[in-house]
Parts: structure tokens; sequence; C-alpha cells
């Protein structure tokens, strides 16, 4: 990574372009009837179906980003399961059947000027910050992409506290972690913070976090960056700790297939939930690494965007760093796959493989999780009839499929991997 270029993906060095697509100078107090919220990240697999979310319930938003997931695609030479239109074709799309405006800015938020000016020129209400490099493997290749993450994900976060605290430090931050921060503690997991009793005396402290990456290590690092300026700026963030997400539609980006949001199957970015539909609609056996014992925090991706919706409809007091484990249910990967297997009309056969990662098989895991069920989140828990919804849309789409990209290629105990 050149110095010129230092937040590209490694080997992958082109200038940012750093601009808002509809160049925009309104005022806050010409929009002060609609809350305005900022989505970072907006054109990735969360953060698109979010925007709509919001712009849906009466949100004014625009969204920001720079491409890189996009790159990631052309680094790996894969791309996602259903076609993804361009940001510009979906705010289009958008506009087009609704009426709503979801303006776009595209930029890298490792450049601190272009973050403070998108704010200072949109003035949100609420930021919504999704964009980082968001796969726990590709960190784990070598050296380049542990850098390239923990600086991407970092120095990005960093830039968008300063903006906050120069701008208004009353907006609102609403920041996606994960719930691998956590690791597999052999205690309960509280919501980010733990009451303490040691040698007679009691406080308050952010749970003790052990992450499994160097991913999860840059959503840690960013945690303690978000409580240090509640503490000390006096800034308002909730901090989401979120299962693993599965699911591909919302019933707004089914409206329009150029609505449609990413499916990621790969041995990087596939997450286990959508890859195992993937494998069993292939005829692919589904690869259980290990023996399938870890548990994770799941979460249907049409309870994220509501996740996110009520955190900023209830936004954190002034100082306050909060914390909400943002999951539904708790599932081991063997009882993913056996749920997968048992929707599936036809034969699927589950095959364990040596696990890449280094994690326990076999652990304690009780998550609390009732922040924001609290604020009126009405989950929908995995059911064979949202699996087998997803079965047709990855019929649709199979001719598109690398099999030898389903693969995983990262092994966390060595330094050095293949990037296929
Ligand atoms: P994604 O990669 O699809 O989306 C992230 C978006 O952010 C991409 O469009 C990317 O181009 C953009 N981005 C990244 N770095 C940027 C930068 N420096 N400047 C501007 N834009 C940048 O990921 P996702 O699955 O939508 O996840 C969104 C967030 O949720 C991530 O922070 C991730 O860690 C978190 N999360 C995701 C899951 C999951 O299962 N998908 C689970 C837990 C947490």
């Amino acid at each position: 990574m050149g110095e010129d270029c230092p937040n590209a993906p490694p080997g992958d060095c082109r200038p940012s372009r750093v601009q808002g697509t509809h160049g925009t100078s309104a005022a806050k107090q010409e929009v002060s009837s609609h809350v305005r919220v900022l989505v970072l990240g907006g054109d990735g697999y969360l953060g698109w179906p979010t925007a709509l979310h919001l712009s849906e319930s009466g949100y004014e938003v625009a969204v920001v980003d720079n491409f890189l997931r996009r790159r990631y695609d052309e680094e790996l030479g894969v791309q996602s399961l259903v076609p993804i239109e361009p940001l510009e074709v979906r705010t289009a799309t958008w506009h087009a059947l609704t009426g709503k405006r979801i303006e776009s800015f595209v930029g890298d938020l490792c450049d601190g000027d272009f973050v403070t000016d998108v704010v200072r020129r949109f003035h949100p209400d609420a930021i919504v910050h999704y964009a980082e490099q968001r796969s726990a493997p590709y960190s784990m290749i070598d050296r380049a992409h542990a850098v390239h993450t923990q600086q991407n994900n970092v120095v990005g976060n960093l830039n968008v506290l300063y903006a906050i605290a120069e701008v208004d430090p009353s907006i609102h931050l609403v920041k996606l972690g994960t719930m691998g921060e956590y690791g597999t503690p052999n205690l309960d997991i509280e919501e980010g913070w733990l009451e303490v009793e040691h040698k007679g005396r009691t406080d308050r402290v952010l749970y003790p976090k052990r992450p499994g990456s160097f991913y999860h290590l840059s959503k840690v690092h960013d945690s303690h960056n978000i409580e240090f300026t509640c503490r000390v700026w006096g800034l308002r963030a909730t901090d989401l700790n979120q299962g693993v997400v599965y699911g591909q539609q919302t019933p707004l980006t089914e409206r329009d297939p150029k609505l449609a949001t990413r499916f990621d199957y790969d041995g990087v970015f596939g997450t286990v939930l959508n890859r195992f539909v993937i494998q069993a609609v292939l005829g692919e056996p589904l690869t259980v690494y290990g023996s399938g014992g870890q548990t994770r925090g799941i979460i249907d991706i049409r309870d994220t965007v509501e996740c996110i919706r009520l955190a900023v409809a209830n936004p954190a007091e002034p100082g306050e760093f909060r914390v909400f484990n943002q999951l539904t249910e708790q599932m081991s990967v063997h009882e993913m796959a056996k749920a997968v297997a048992d929707a599936f009309p036809g034969v699927v056969e589950v095959e364990n493989v040596d696990n890449p990662r280094v994690e326990q098989d076999s652990h304690h895991y009780n998550v609390v999780f009732t922040g924001l069920q609290s604020l009126g989140l009405k989950p929908h828990l995995l059911s064979d009839t949202l699996i087998t919804s997803l079965f047709p849309v990855v019929e649709q789409h199979r001719d598109r499929v690398d099999r030898a990209a389903l693969a995983p290629t990262v092994r966390w105990r060595h330094p050095t991997n293949p990037l296929r």
C-alpha cells in the first residue's frame, strides 16, 4: 500500500473520489421538520436496506460509501450471488418508485476532511456507521490485509468521532460492532457493561473482550475510542454488537430487482447461514467448521434494519455510551446446518471440515439481548419459511456461483495465506 493510497485493498491503489454525487449545501434549519440520518457504508449488504427502511420510515437519508466492498470482489475474483446495481441506479430507482430522495456522497472515511465536510453539509441528527472492512477471514489473510482492516476501521471511525465533535456533539452515533468482540467467555455476556466487585469495592466496567480475529479486534478498538469520546467530549453513542446476519431480502429491497442487496457465499465474505443455503441449492455439502458446536448469536436482516430504526428513534443521552447486543437467538453452527438441511426439499450432506479458525468448539454461551426488545423490536426468529424463501433466490442466480470460492482458504494459525 503506497502512502498516496493508504486505504485501498492491498495491491489495489486507486485514488478515492472525494465528492458528493449531488452537491448539497442544504442547511439543517431548512429541513427542521425532518430528522436526518447519514448512513455510512450505505452501498453495502446492510447499509443499503437500512437506508431504504429509514427513508420509508420518514427520515431524510443520505449515504456515504467509497465502494471498497465492490473492490474486494475484484481483488478476490468473486461477486455477489445476486447482481447489484451501481449506487446511482439504486437511488434513482428508489426515487422513481416512491418520490423519496436518498442523497449520496462518494468518498473515504479515512479522509478526515471529507468526513467533516459531509457531516457539516448534511448535518444529520444521527449517523449510522456501517462502513468498515467486515470479514474476519479477510483480516487474517496476511500482514497487508490485517493492517488494511485495522487502518480502515479504526481511522475511519476516529474521523467520524472528530467530525461529530467538531460539527455538532449532539449528533447521535449508531455504530455497528459485532458479537465476536466478546469471544466466548465462561460468563454470561452482558450488554457492554459489567458490574464488578473486587476486594470489597465495586465498579461498572466495560465488559472484558476476547476477540477472535484482527477484524474483531478493530471493532474492540472502535468501541474503546467511542466510549472515550462519550466520557471526554460528551458525545452520545449506541454501540450495536450484532450477531451473524442472515437473509437477503427486506420488504423494500423486494420491490424491484434494482433495489437488491448483496448475497455473499465465498469462503472469505460469505456468512455462515447464507453460505449453507447456497451450498444446499448447489448440491454441495454444508461445510461445518470443526464439530459445529460453536454457538453464535444470529439475526434476520429484516430485524437488523428495524434495530437501527429503533436506535435512531430512541437516542442515547449526551455523554452516554450505550451498548445493545443485536441478536434475536443463539444457535450452534451444527444446528444452523441442520435447520437448512431440514428445510431443503432434496438431499443435503453435512460435512465437518478442519476448522480454519482458532475458536472453541464447545463452550458456555448465554447472551443478554433485552435492550432492543425493550425499545420495541419484534424479532423474526429463524424459520423454515425464511430459509425456504431463500432457495429460489439462489436457484435463479446459480450460474453466477464460482464453486471453488466456497472453500475456506484462510487459516488463522498461518500468518500468510493465499487469496484463493
Ligand atoms: P459490507 O462490506 O457489505 O458493507 C460495508 C460498506 O462500507 C461497503 O459498501 C463498503 O464499501 C463501505 N466502506 C468500507 N470502508 C469504507 C471507508 N473507509 N469509507 C467509505 N465506505 C467504506 O458489510 P455489511 O455486511 O453490510 O456490514 C456492515 C457493518 O455491520 C460492518 O461494520 C460489519 O462489521 C457489521 N456487522 C455485519 C454483520 C454481518 O453478518 N453482515 C454481523 C455483525 C456486524
